[in-house]
């Protein structure tokens, strides 16, 4: 585990689509990623690169309304969610969460905080935000398998 993180700046969408691309590539399910940060930090562009990169070539549209969104990529199906409407994290019982996931897939949770006490914990944690102007994202490992892939992910992300 590794508390302290890294950080992995963010100038630009293509920039955000470079580390989507690193990042199917080490993916596997299941596996939980909790996107925090505020409105408009990048939280769903960053959830729809990894969702293209993992080779789903249709929309990708802001679970903000839907609160779900559920996608089938090549061997993986992610799963999309956002509650920040909701006005109480119980209400994501109704969504039977536990039912939609299994072995094969990956949750994507913006706003996590959102869904306290009624969410599966995260392997890892990307927290999106910016300093004077300047885009970024940290990583937070919260599992082993978490860990794995923010390492591999980091060493990776040097090349770039
Ligand atoms: P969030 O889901 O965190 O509220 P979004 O992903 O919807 O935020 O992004 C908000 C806006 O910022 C969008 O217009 C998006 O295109 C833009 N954006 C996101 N990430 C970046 C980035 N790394 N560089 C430049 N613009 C970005
Ligand atoms: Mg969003």
């Amino acid at each position: 585990m590794n508390p302290a993180g890294w950080r992995f700046p963010l100038p630009d969408e293509g920039r955000v689509s470079e580390l989507a691309k690193l990042f199917c590539a080490e993916l596997r399910a299941p596996f939980v990623i909790y996107l925090r940060g505020d409105l408009g930090a990048g939280k769903t562009t960053f959830a729809r690169s990894l969702i293209h990169a993992l080779g789903y070539p249709g929309r990708v549209k802001s679970p903000t309304y839907g609160l779900l969104e559920s996608y089938d990529t090549g061997n993986l199906h992610v799963l999309h969610l956002d509650p920040y409407r909701i006005g109480d994290p119980a209400e994501l019982d109704y969504l039977a969460l536990r039912d939609l996931y299994d072995k094969d897939s990956v949750l994507l949770i913006e706003w996590p905080e959102r869904g306290e006490g009624f969410l599966p914990a995260p392997d890892l944690i990307m927290s999106f935000g910016e300093v004077q102007e300047r885009r970024f994202v940290h990583f937070f490992s919260n599992t082993p398998l978490g860990e794995n892939l923010s390492r591999t992910v980091q060493q990776a992300s040097i090349a770039l």
